[in-house]
């Protein structure tokens, strides 16, 4: 794959459809996460709610710019705490997500409140590496606040004559992760099960996630809003998608030949995406394929 550098862009919203907007963040690194928003006579149709409250009223101000209709949905693509954080500042919203989204995110806050319980009052405990300290002191004010309303499959929702058809094809990036397609804009916003110009992180399925890359490359779509990173396409798409092939069929053999995840790790070479950064998502990839292909060995015996 011919290394292509990432096009700069800006923190803020672009409009990427018929009254639809893309909500981005520079520079898509950890836990700087994309949004979307639709805004109609009908309400706000809000994507994700991002991590730290103060990217949160960011982005919350920059939809009252365009609109003060109220919140009606606010959509949470996946579970991660940097596209869920935010919820409880979509003051208003119905949110909406796929039913392992909701069960992913009741389970951490459980295993969150179980942990804190065991801390002295007031301790927060330690910092997750990927975390800046500067996001930290505000992430105290954050509470677990869970989507109300689940779908299995597919789920449709209409303002006005637009539709926005959430679309759930099995774990790939999580446990429960949606993609929301707008047919008349023929734009498709991916939650993280896109990264742009950035390694991809898998927690869920990998071998699914390369099958819902084809699920996508076969949509009528023109533009893709990913997780991280700036808008792009099926190019795009492609890119991370040979990522993606490269680790499955290479972590296959590690693990068939036996190795150690720490022996795959030194033998799986990714210097042709040398230039991605947060390179060290490849050991928690090989960590998360090791799971799935024990899992399969399992159901198999
Ligand atoms: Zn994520």
């Amino acid at each position: 794959m011919p290394y292509r550098p990432m096009p700069e862009y800006q923190t803020g919203p672009v409009e990427v459809g018929d009254n639809l907007y893309a909500y981005l963040q520079w520079d898509g690194g950890w836990g700087i996460s994309n949004a979307g928003f639709l805004p109609t006579d009908d309400g706000i149709l809000v994507i994700d709610a991002l991590m730290a409250p103060s990217m949160t009223r960011a982005f919350v101000a920059a939809m009252r710019d365009v609109s003060q209709a109220p919140f009606r949905h606010l959509v949470n693509t996946h579970m991660h705490a940097d596209h869920t954080n935010g919820n409880q500042f979509i003051e208003g919203a119905e949110i909406v997500a796929h039913e392992h989204c909701r069960e992913e995110m009741a389970a951490a806050a459980e295993l969150a409140a179980a942990e804190a319980a065991k801390r002295p009052a007031g301790d927060r405990g330690p910092k997750p590496f990927w975390i800046q300290d500067a996001w930290w002191e505000e992430l105290a004010e954050v509470e677990s606040t869970l989507p109300v309303t689940t779908f299995a499959d597919r789920l449709t929702l209409r303002y006005g004559n637009t539709e926005a058809h959430l679309l759930h094809y099995g774990p790939a990036h999580t446990l429960g992760d949606s993609l929301v397609y707008f047919p008349d804009s023929k734009v498709l916003f991916t939650g993280d099960l896109a990264f742009f110009y950035a390694t991809p992180l898998s927690r869920g399925h990998m071998p699914n996630w390369v099958r819902i890359c084809d699920i996508i490359r076969d949509m009528d779509v023109d533009l893709v809003v990913p997780g991280h990173g700036p808008t792009g396409g099926k190019q795009e798409l492609q890119d991370m998608q040979e990522y993606l092939e490269f680790m499955v069929a290479e972590t296959r053999n590690a693990f068939e030949n036996g190795l150690s995840e720490e022996d795959a790790a030194k033998a799986i070479d990714i210097s042709q995406w040398a230039q991605w950064p947060e390179s060290e998502r490849k050991e928690m990839n090989i960590a998360n394929l090791y799971a799935t292909f024990a899992a399969e060995r399992a159901d198999a015996s």
